[in-house]
């Protein structure tokens, strides 16, 4: 990725795509303080972009630093850079991240960085693994508990596991991982969330040790337009019996239906699997009627 035509932005400036370097002695490349957002762009259009700044600027609060710049800047800037990278149908990456002042544990003295990426990015998944579904492995890693991390920080320290189970799943000829939480309870995939269908109706694993995430937020909102009926839980494992379909959602792989979680098989051509994923489609094109997540 790094020898690339194009510009990218970074702490005020466009810069060409090949020297957005930074250095080996970063305290966030030594110590992962790094927070990033994922952000998908359709017909020329950012969705959800000011929430997803806001979110940026938040998780790094709760790493215990402050951007410095504000999101109405960022925002601007992430629209002069799609112009420039004449982006129709793709992806933005902003990233903040401590710089090379110190690589000791203390963080203080670190000046802080931000760069922004956008890129050509038309889907995560191709038509066929769409119709399919996914099929997840169970991790051997789980989600820790927000008194051991900050868990709602969309922080890089996060995704070493995450990259790891999903590694494991990949290698073992498999889509992706669910992770469970720190209790053993259903949580999230290794970048997506996890919603059920149980006889008509969504159950969703409570956020309150993984990322709420945006298109989670949306899709509860979609689903209720349509009178359907959500329920935020805590959930067990053993509860994927009673499911007739599940899919994911996020950013990246939008909703993605799931063939198969561990042992349990389940319907990735579900009806309200369909129909919510054509409501999302719609929405983020500017189509569909606006929710209130
Ligand atoms: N969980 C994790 C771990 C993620 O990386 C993502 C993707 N950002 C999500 C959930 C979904 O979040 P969103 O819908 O805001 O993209």
């Amino acid at each position: 990725l790094a020898n690339q035509p194009g510009t990218l932005w970074v702490d005020g400036n466009f810069v060409p795509w090949p020297e957005a370097k930074l250095h080996v002695l970063s305290h966030s490349l030594h110590f992962a303080g790094s927070v990033f957002e994922g952000i998908r762009v359709y017909g020329g259009r950012a969705f959800a972009l000011h929430q997803h700044l806001e979110r940026l600027a938040a998780s790094a609060e709760m790493l215990g630093y402050r951007l410095p710049w504000t999101v109405d800047v960022l925002e601007a800037a992430c629209h002069a850079l799609l112009a420039r990278q004449e982006l129709v149908e793709g992806y933005i990456r902003p990233i903040a991240w401590r710089g090379s002042q110190s690589v000791s544990v203390p963080a203080a003295a670190c000046r802080v960085h931000v760069a922004i990426a956008a890129f050509p990015w038309p889907s995560y998944y191709g038509e066929e693994q769409r119709r399919r579904g996914l099929r997840l492995a169970v991790a051997r890693w789980k989600r820790p508990s927000p008194e051991t991390a900050p868990t709602a920080s969309k922080t890089a320290g996060l995704y070493t596991i995450a990259t790891m189970a999903r590694d494991e799943a990949n290698a073992a000829g498999l889509d992706d991982a669910l992770m469970l939480d720190w209790r053993g309870l259903l949580a999230e995939a290794t970048g997506a969330n996890l919603f059920l269908v149980v006889d008509g109706a969504l159950h969703t694993p409570l956020p309150d040790c993984f990322l709420d995430g945006i298109t989670r937020r949306t899709v509860i909102g979609l689903a209720r337009a349509r009178g359907l009926e959500v329920v935020e839980r805590r959930m067990a494992p053993g509860e994927l019996a009673r499911a007739q379909g599940a899919f994911l959602t996020g950013t990246a792989v939008e909703i993605m239906p799931v063939a198969a979680i561990g042992e349990r098989e389940l319907d990735p051509a579900h009806r309200l699997i369909g129909m919510l994923a054509g409501d999302y489609a719609a929405l983020v094109r500017g189509e569909g009627p606006a929710p209130t997540p």
